[in-house]
């Protein structure tokens, strides 16, 4: 005989976005409809040349399983990848690659530095080491930490969903983003 399914109850599902009910409806902007599905649904390419890649393997691993915030996709193809997420030491011959591999995503794609050696060359102050990613691509999230724990690779994930899910289907066209796409000299 089968066995019922036991539910646990602590499980929770996505909040509903702002918008307006009543008898039968509900209703809300295609804005937020795209935000709440994109930002539950980030597929992660993880750049990750060092130490920092260390603690990425443990955020991914079952104790703090990313794949709780639906990101549990990983791909290291950056056609199908909208979060780049670079971990580790980024040497200045490194660095064109890096802006390869973003260049090759496709919009709408965010970028999360994690520990200080992405957010800005960390201990290395040398010759060699790139300070920072974003001299050379713009980054949307900065984690902190030599290396930062898992628990700060998730908090700083859970701020790119923030932005992925308030982001205006506008933002990639305006102005604005044009001239930040220009400041690195992408067209
Ligand atoms: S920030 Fe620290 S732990 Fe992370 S790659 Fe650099 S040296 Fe390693």
């Amino acid at each position: 005989m089968a066995r019922p399914v036991q539910y646990n109850n602590k499980v929770k599902m996505v909040e509903i976005p702002d918008g307006y009910s009543g008898e039968g409806f509900y209703a809300t902007s295609f804005d937020k409809a795209i935000g709440l599905a994109r930002k539950n649904s980030i597929w992660p390419l993880p750049f990750a040349t060092s130490c920092c890649g260390i603690e990425f393997m443990a955020t991914m691993a079952a104790t703090y399983d990313m794949a709780r915030f639906g990101a549990e996709r990983m791909a290291f193809t950056p056609r199908q990848c909208d979060l780049l997420m670079v971990m580790g030491t980024i040497s200045k011959k490194m660095g064109p690659i890096v802006r390869q591999v973003y260049l090759q995503m496709a919009e709408p794609r965010w970028v999360m530095a994690v520990g200080a050696c992405a957010c800005s060359g960390g201990i290395f102050d040398t010759y060699s080491v790139l300070q920072g990613i974003d001299q050379v691509i713009p980054v949307d999230v900065y984690v902190p930490g030599c290396p930062p724990r898992p628990e700060g690779i998730i908090d700083g994930f859970m701020k790119i969903q923030e932005l992925v899910g308030q982001e205006s289907l506008r933002r990639r066209n305006s102005d604005k983003y044009k001239e930040l796409m220009e400041s690195y000299g992408i067209k």
